[in-house]
């Protein structure tokens, strides 16, 4: 009996009832994966897609805290322990007002076929909370982060579940949540990827999510017979994934020209050259400011409420959170020139964008093929704690690049359609998948 898409779909919904964005991944997935599946039944038999939707560990607890007055505050954490079939759950930690169950169970699942296709061993996983970092001093992150880990200690560990950074956790919170896993266990592992470079961080790692999306870009480009060198690119978001993505695109030739926030987006018709990069990392990274501060200094245009996708470009790198790019976005894009996309943020195109994406035939990178460089460099992260080394930044740099060259491998071996066009949604689902399965069968009904 074969799996019909619908009739999968509203078994999913009807279990996770709410859960849209967790709807949506899943749907992505399934469709690539059920006419594969057709021609290899194991899948089924073994009930593989049944398995793969339900997470192995949902945690769910009370994080309190005291803010700055002496008053008692409450946030909820979470943590989503996906699939641990190929290594330990392995996946960031989001804080940001709007996290959910259904957000963080979508980024959970998503990161297990994200994990698959970097070729390292690690399972997929996800967590965070409801807590927003903005607007709070250090003394409240640091409070908030010792509260979550009191409690998020009593399930991970090295060899079981290994969180990272997100959307609102950088390197200030790793440090506050690794220095109280420390004092709780009283002992020093690799728990958490994304360290300072004392304490058995990797070199690479604050880089690894942007450079990696651009030379995910660029292998795209490449198996085309072409580069990103003149390219013009807009960028969304402001935080560690554009950051490092324009340092990448500067490196290979190409010109950023926008960078966006909450509040709106700048455009930089001139480019953002690594001055004016500099200046963003600390505007954004110590000042934590807001990005309209580089219009009033580089006196560019500011757009306020406004997302750049209307902005004229060769290639979009949206990197600020999910469902992003709407249709008329994506239809915009293209319009106006745009023929790669290569996500760097989590699902920001929601489905019917894809479809113009396929339907158009660009370069569409998702972003569990595109932004995989992250994890893959957390991955590093673990094998050099593990032997107590630390590589050079050259061969972690080289590592990351050779992971991305392999994705795009995979994706060319699975996506490729009859008239030559990579559909790399597919690639990416099915490549991701195979390991997963065949993993699953062979460890039996666990
Ligand atoms: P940061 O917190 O460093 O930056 C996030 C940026 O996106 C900020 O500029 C933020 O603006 C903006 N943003 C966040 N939420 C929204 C929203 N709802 N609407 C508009 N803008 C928003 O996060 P990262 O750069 O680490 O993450 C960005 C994306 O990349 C996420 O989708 C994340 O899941 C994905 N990703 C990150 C990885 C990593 O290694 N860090 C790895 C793989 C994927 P503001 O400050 O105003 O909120």
């Amino acid at each position: 009996m074969a799996y019909v898409l619908d009739d999968f779909m509203a078994k999913v919904v009807a279990k996770n009832a709410g859960e849209l964005e967790f709807h949506q991944a899943v749907h992505e997935v399934v469709e690539s994966v059920i006419p594969f599946i057709e021609e290899n039944p194991k899948y089924e038999h073994g009930r593989i897609l049944e398995r793969v939707v339900e997470p192995e560990r949902v945690l769910m607890f009370r994080v309190p805290w005291l803010d700055d007055t002496g008053d008692i505050q409450v946030n909820r954490g979470f943590r989503i322990e996906m699939n641990s079939a190929i290594g330990p759950y392995k996946g960031g930690l989001r804080f940001h007002p709007t996290v959910n169950l259904g957000i963080l169970k979508f980024l959970a699942f998503e990161q297990v076929f994200k994990n698959s296709l970097t070729t390292l061993p690690m399972g997929g996983g996800k967590g965070g909370s409801d807590f927003d970092p903005k607007g709070k001093s250090d003394n409240e992150v640091m409070k908030f982060c010792q509260s979550f880990m009191l409690e998020l200690s009593r399930h991970i560990g090295p060899n079981t579940d290994v969180p990272a950074g997100d959307i609102g956790v950088g390197g200030r919170e790793i440090g506050f949540l690794f220095g109280m896993y420390k004092r709780i266990r009283n002992e020093f592992t690799g728990v958490l990827t994304g360290k300072d470079l004392n304490w058995g961080g990797s070199l690479i790692r604050p880089e690894a999510t942007g450079y990696g999306t651009v030379y995910f870009a660029e292998n795209m480009l490449n198996f085309k017979g072409d580069s990103i060198k003149g390219k013009t690119c807009v960028v969304s978001g402001s935080g560690n994934v554009a950051q490092y993505t324009i340092e990448k695109v500067n490196d290979l030739g190409g010109k950023c020209v926008t960078l966006s926030d909450s509040g709106g987006y700048i455009y930089d018709p001139e480019g953002i050259d690594a001055e004016k990069l500099a200046y963003v990392m600390h505007l954004k990274n110590v000042k934590r400011g807001r990005i309209k501060e580089y219009a009033d200094k580089y006196g560019v245009e500011y757009f306020a409420g406004q997302r750049p996708w209307g902005v004229k470009c060769d290639v979009a790198f949206p990197s600020a959170t999910q469902n992003e790019i709407n249709e008329d976005k994506a239809k915009l894009l293209i319009a106006n020139g745009c023929f790669v996309v290569a996500e760097g943020a989590n699902m920001p195109s929601v489905p019917e964008a894809i479809e113009v994406y396929l339907k158009n035939k660009i370069l569409y990178g998702p972003a569990k093929a595109a932004n995989a460089g992250g994890v893959a460099v957390s991955g590093l992260e673990m094998s050099q704690n593990s032997l107590r080394l630390s590589w050079t930044r050259e061969e972690v740099d080289e590592r990351l690049f050779n992971i991305m060259k392999s994705i795009h491998e995979t994706c060319v071996k699975y996506g490729k359609e009859s008239d030559d066009y990579v559909n790399y949604v597919d690639g990416a689902n099915i490549g991701g998948f195979v390991k997963i399965a065949d993993s699953m069968l062979a460890q039996g009904v666990v």
